[in-house]
Protein backbone atom coordinates (compact mmCIF):
# COMPACT_ATOMS: atom_id res chain seq x y z
CA UNK A 1 0.00 0.00 0.00
CA UNK A 2 1.10 3.42 -1.39
CA UNK A 3 2.24 5.22 2.13
CA UNK A 4 1.81 9.13 2.01
CA UNK A 5 2.89 11.74 4.38
CA UNK A 6 1.01 15.27 5.40
CA UNK A 7 3.14 17.90 4.05
CA UNK A 8 1.73 20.07 6.67
CA UNK A 9 2.00 18.57 9.95
CA UNK A 10 4.52 15.72 9.01
CA UNK A 11 1.50 13.46 9.95
CA UNK A 12 1.47 10.01 7.71
CA UNK A 13 -2.12 10.02 6.12
CA UNK A 14 -4.31 7.11 6.32
CA UNK A 15 -6.24 6.71 3.17
CA UNK A 16 -8.54 4.30 4.85
CA UNK A 17 -10.38 6.63 6.49
CA UNK A 18 -8.98 10.01 5.87
CA UNK A 19 -8.62 11.62 2.07
CA UNK A 20 -5.64 13.07 0.51
CA UNK A 21 -5.48 16.66 -0.92
CA UNK A 22 -2.76 17.94 -3.40
CA UNK A 23 -1.95 21.43 -3.58
CA UNK A 24 -0.24 22.04 -7.07
CA UNK A 25 1.37 25.44 -6.58
CA UNK A 26 2.46 27.34 -9.87
CA UNK A 27 4.93 30.58 -10.24
CA UNK A 28 5.60 31.94 -13.18
CA UNK A 29 7.19 35.38 -14.19
CA UNK A 30 4.26 37.66 -15.62
CA UNK A 31 5.24 38.73 -18.97
CA UNK A 32 2.66 41.00 -19.33
CA UNK A 33 4.55 44.11 -21.25
CA UNK A 34 3.74 46.99 -19.16
CA UNK A 35 7.14 48.41 -18.71
CA UNK A 36 6.77 49.54 -21.93
CA UNK A 37 4.73 50.93 -24.30
CA UNK A 38 2.30 47.87 -25.04
CA UNK A 39 -0.96 49.56 -25.26
CA UNK A 40 -1.28 49.99 -29.13
CA UNK A 41 1.14 46.84 -30.13
CA UNK A 42 -0.83 43.16 -31.53
CA UNK A 43 -0.08 40.10 -29.59
CA UNK A 44 1.96 38.11 -31.97
CA UNK A 45 4.49 41.01 -31.14
CA UNK A 46 4.28 40.90 -27.63
CA UNK A 47 3.92 37.03 -28.21
CA UNK A 48 7.38 37.03 -29.46
CA UNK A 49 8.51 39.50 -26.82
CA UNK A 50 7.96 37.41 -24.21
CA UNK A 51 9.65 34.43 -25.91
CA UNK A 52 13.34 36.78 -26.93
CA UNK A 53 12.43 37.50 -22.83
CA UNK A 54 12.63 33.51 -21.62
CA UNK A 55 15.18 33.05 -23.79
CA UNK A 56 17.53 35.68 -22.65
CA UNK A 57 16.65 34.64 -19.15
CA UNK A 58 17.05 30.48 -19.77
CA UNK A 59 20.73 31.58 -21.52
CA UNK A 60 20.95 33.57 -18.16
CA UNK A 61 20.43 29.80 -16.37
CA UNK A 62 17.50 31.39 -14.33
CA UNK A 63 14.65 29.09 -15.56
CA UNK A 64 13.30 28.23 -12.30
CA UNK A 65 12.91 31.94 -11.15
CA UNK A 66 10.75 31.81 -14.89
CA UNK A 67 8.61 29.05 -13.61
CA UNK A 68 8.62 26.69 -10.56
CA UNK A 69 6.47 24.51 -10.05
CA UNK A 70 5.60 22.52 -6.47
CA UNK A 71 3.05 19.79 -5.16
CA UNK A 72 2.39 19.44 -1.43
CA UNK A 73 0.54 16.28 0.12
CA UNK A 74 -1.90 17.32 2.47
CA UNK A 75 -4.29 16.01 5.55
CA UNK A 76 -7.74 17.18 5.82
CA UNK A 77 -6.39 19.28 8.84
CA UNK A 78 -3.82 20.83 6.74
CA UNK A 79 -5.56 21.54 3.48
CA UNK A 80 -8.27 23.85 6.08
CA UNK A 81 -5.42 25.82 7.74
CA UNK A 82 -3.96 26.45 3.80
CA UNK A 83 -7.48 27.60 2.30
CA UNK A 84 -7.59 30.02 5.15
CA UNK A 85 -3.88 31.08 4.48
CA UNK A 86 -2.44 30.06 1.53
CA UNK A 87 0.59 32.23 1.31
CA UNK A 88 1.42 31.82 5.20
CA UNK A 89 0.96 35.28 6.43
CA UNK A 90 -0.99 34.32 9.46
CA UNK A 91 2.34 33.57 10.97
CA UNK A 92 3.48 37.16 11.44
CA UNK A 93 0.14 38.21 12.80
CA UNK A 94 -1.15 36.22 15.27
CA UNK A 95 -4.22 33.52 15.33
CA UNK A 96 -7.14 35.63 15.89
CA UNK A 97 -8.73 36.69 12.67
CA UNK A 98 -12.20 35.67 12.01
CA UNK A 99 -12.96 32.90 9.66
CA UNK A 100 -15.94 34.68 8.19
ZN1 LIG B 1 -1.40 17.68 7.94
Amino acid sequence: MIHFTCDGCQRPINLEDELRYVVRVEVYAAFDGEESDAADRDHLQEIDDILEALDELEDAGSDEEVFQQVRYDLCAECRKRFLRNPLGRMSNRGVGFSNN
